[in-house]
């Protein structure tokens, strides 16, 4: 059967449906050429639906793309996304934009109604800050409300903060915040049940995807209304619409004040997903991204309550890292979290697609990359970081990229 030019392709694994690519900015523009240049395309035949968030793009468009590229997202419920430029006035004046773009991770966040997951890569040489912490702690913050938009007001003198809610139909309610006899300031923050809904339904979704329990903490006793009612919401959710499901992996819902969390969490082995409440996932996560070593190891996912998945690097662009490139050196920036923001979407693609051979393909790249670190072959980041030993190497990215290549293929199946 088949002359012999059938066979060109037999050997590529299929990727059954599509996968939706954003396309950045910068270095990590760069290494996410050769990332699929040198990992992908030479083992893989997939359908990618292309998104160019360039800036100069996304400004052609008038942004036009990044909805387009949300809406594929959710359509085709896997997507994959390079570091991009969020646009300030030095970018507007460096890439002679229209204005001030919003921040395409916002955008798209916000169409999906998405919560955000960071998850540390651990390699055997380089050691968390906390001995103990053996398994990844992914952190999901909620990123809507509270402190971040708040009003606020600086009290010069003597007088009466109150906070009212004037319903649509019906008296108003007025609490009194504080009576001040001297100069001061207070704040109105507020939450919205829809809100909180969606980033409970995204973090049980994603709990259950990697099969961690799920940690969540506020301070409900001192908050009786406001913070309880986070609590009220996530155990309801729960019971309704997750427990049965939590129960049949093995992995559980937990709930505890914040305080009592923070103190569990140093002393645990790590492993579960921490829901954290909008300032508390803001200062956790980058307590754990130092801990854990490198902002270069972090990941990142995007899940929506409807369960669409889109991952990333969680670091930027490495703009100082780009400047050197563009001035011909040799750079050392680390692909790492960018290779597994690709292995994470082989992954999820094939578990959707019931296809083994697409998710054993993500997890021999992870394997590769990660054995290839603890064979002592490194980007320069991670050099200091790595436990000294005589066959440490710093190699620039495009080395470090073919020594994984070389490593995959000795562990994928020959024919
Ligand atoms: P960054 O790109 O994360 O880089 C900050 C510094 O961290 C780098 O200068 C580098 O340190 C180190 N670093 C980060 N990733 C690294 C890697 N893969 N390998 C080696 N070192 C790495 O943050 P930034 O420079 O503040 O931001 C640059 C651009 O990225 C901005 O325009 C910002 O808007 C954008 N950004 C995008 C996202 C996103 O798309 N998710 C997130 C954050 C920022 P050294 O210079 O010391 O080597
Ligand atoms: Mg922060």
């Amino acid at each position: 059967m088949g002359g012999g030019h059938t066979m060109i392709s037999v050997n590529k694994i299929q990727v059954k449906n599509t996968i939706v690519e954003l396309d950045g900015d910068e270095m990590t523009r760069v290494l996410w050429g050769m990332i699929k240049e040198q990992l992908m395309f030479p083992f893989l035949e997939m359908d990618l639906e292309y998104y160019d968030l360039h800036v100069k793009h996304r400004d052609d468009t008038d942004d036009q793309v990044t909805i387009d590229a949300a809406k594929a997202v959710e359509k085709h419920g896997v997507g994959v996304k390079c570091a991009t430029i969020t646009p300030n006035a030095a970018r507007v004046e460096e890439y002679d934009l229209k204005k001030e773009w919003k921040s395409p991770n916002g955008t798209i966040r916000s169409l999906l109604d998405g919560t955000v997951f960071r998850a540390p890569i651990l390699v055997k040489n380089i050691s968390p800050a906390v001995r103990n912490w053996t398994k990844p702690i992914t952190i999901g913050r909620h990123a809507y409300g509270d402190v971040y938009k708040n009003s606020e007001i600086r009290v010069d003198g003597p007088g009466k903060a109150e906070i009212v809610f004037t319903p649509k139909n019906g008296p108003a309610v007025r609490k009194t915040v504080q009576e001040f006899t001297g100069p001061g300031i207070f704040q109105g923050i507020h939450n919205t049940d829809t809100s909180i809904l969606s980033f409970a339904k995204a973090c049980f979704t994603y709990g259950l995807d990697q099969r961690q329990d799920v940690w969540f903490a506020t301070k409900d006793t001192i908050s009786k209304t406001y913070d309880t009612r986070f609590k009220e919401i996530f155990e309801a959710e729960y019971e309704a619409n997750w427990k049965e499901k939590f129960e049949a992996e093995g992995i559980e819902f937990f709930y505890t004040l914040i305080d009592d969390a923070v103190a569990r969490i140093m002393k645990s082995e790590g492993g579960m997903l921490w829901a954290c409440k909008n300032y508390d996932g803001d200062v956790m996560s980058d307590m754990l991204a130092s801990a854990f070593g490198s902002l270069a190891l972090m990941t990142s996912a995007l899940v929506s309550p409807k369960g669409c998945f889109m991952y990333e690097a969680a670091h930027g662009t490495v703009q100082r890292h780009y400047y050197k490139y563009q001035a011909g050196e040799k750079t050392s920036t680390n692909p790492m979290a960018l290779i597994f923001a690709w292995s994470s979407a082989l992954k999820k693609r094939g578990e959707l697609d019931e296809t083994p051979a697409v998710t054993r393909f993500g997890e021999a790249l992870e394997t590769a990359s990660r054995e290839t670190i603890e064979a002592g072959i490194m980007t320069g980041d991670l050099v200091a970081l790595a436990a000294s030993n005589d066959n440490n190497r710093r190699v620039d990215s495009e080395e470090f990229l073919l020594a994984i290549k070389s490593r995959l293929e000795s562990k994928l199946e020959p024919g």
